[in-house]
């Protein structure tokens, strides 16, 4: 028999977004359930440290702070599903959105805070290299490349973070970028460029992810200068892509109005096109991304379905 569970408010996503409108919702006796998604936890649960989430003031873990966030919104109420969405229907009332393990989730506001995924650079053999020497995610696969070379690809906050995380491991990292100068905060780059085991290639693209051996694994990249078009090849075991993110919205295409696969909202609210249907964090965000500022959101979209539902004029799915 379908599992079926309806609820006045569903939250897609369990980053900082999706876990503070669980807070705020279980605290307005919404009792929201959370379909938590492939990456329970979100981002922060691939980052390290994490220095400006207000409230600490020694460094903390992001895996730490998701747990944390993830217990207070139990606490008061909310409900975990450790599903993942794979279909939604918003044109009629309640909504109605199916998981991957089969159950059907009923709901009478949506709160979608699925966040972003790492983008690739889509160059001739990345993909196939994946697992074997190129990763999107230093935190996770860091820990592979002890005492060896390794080489990451992109110049903001990410891709500095990740070339100094690497220096845990290990003692040859090369920072590629496209460009002469950075995007990453001032503090990481001074950061980066006192370190002594950290070197910079500047106005470097890469052509290709070059495997060998056997089994096969990364053993190189191919560039080309950006500025003169010369081509060279350096030799690597590890390269991490840390080029920005993609906002995980394929669920509402052709469903809700996006700029960029980012989902469009109201000026100074979490509102979508579709009444009840509420985006927060970095799936509608492309300029803030943070860890706070999807926390803000979340907030603003509990306080968004807390007005909605008391307004609206259709049949509760579920008792409050
Ligand atoms: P960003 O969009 O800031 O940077 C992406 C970088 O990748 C840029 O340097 C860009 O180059 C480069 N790039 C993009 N596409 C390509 C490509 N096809 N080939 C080569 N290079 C490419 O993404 P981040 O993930 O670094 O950061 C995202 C957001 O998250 C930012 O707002 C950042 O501040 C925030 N963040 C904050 C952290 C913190 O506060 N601790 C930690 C990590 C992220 P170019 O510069 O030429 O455009």
């Amino acid at each position: 028999m379908t599992a079926t569970h309806s609820t006045r408010m569903l939250i897609l996503g369990s980053g900082p977004a999706g876990l503070s409108a669980a807070i705020y919702g279980a605290r307005a006796g919404l009792a929201p359930i959370v379909v938590q998604g492939m990456q329970p936890g979100g981002q922060l649960t691939i980052t390290t440290d994490v220095e400006n989430y207000p409230g600490f003031r020694d460094v903390i873990q992001g895996p730490w702070l998701m747990e944390q966030m993830q217990a207070q919104a139990e606490h008061v109420g909310a409900q975990m599903m450790y599903d993942q969405i794979i279909d939604v229907d918003l044109s009629e009332r309640p909504f109605r959105l199916k998981g991957d393990s089969g159950t059907l989730y009923y709901a009478d506001s949506l709160v979608i805070a699925t966040g972003a995924q790492a983008k690739w650079l889509g160059a001739e053999g990345e993909q196939l290299l994946q697992g074997k020497g190129v990763s999107a995610c230093a935190t996770c696969d860091g820990f592979f490349y002890r005492g060896k070379k390794v080489v990451v690809i992109g110049g903001g906050n990410t891709a500095v973070e990740e070339a100094l995380y690497l220096t845990n491991h290990s003692h040859d990292v090369t920072l590629i970028h496209r460009r002469d100068s950075l995007r990453a905060e001032k503090i990481l780059q001074q950061r980066l460029f006192a370190h002594p085991h950290i070197k910079v290639l500047w106005n470097q693209a890469v052509d290709r992810f070059v495997g060998g051996g056997d089994p096969e694994g990364l053993v190189g990249v191919d560039l080309i200068d950006t500025v003169t078009g010369h081509k060279s090849h350096i030799e690597t075991d590890g390269a991490f892509v840390a080029i920005g993110h993609q906002p995980a919205t394929e669920l509402f295409v052709d469903k809700l109005p996006m700029d960029e696969g980012y989902l469009l909202v109201e000026k100074g609210t979490t509102r979508t096109a579709i009444p009840g249907v509420f985006a927060a964090g970095d799936v509608s965000d492309k300029v803030y991304r943070q860890a706070v500022t999807a926390a803000g959101m979340g907030c603003m979209a509990a306080l968004d379905v807390e007005k909605f539902l008391a307004e609206a004029d259709f049949e509760a799915v579920a008792a409050e």
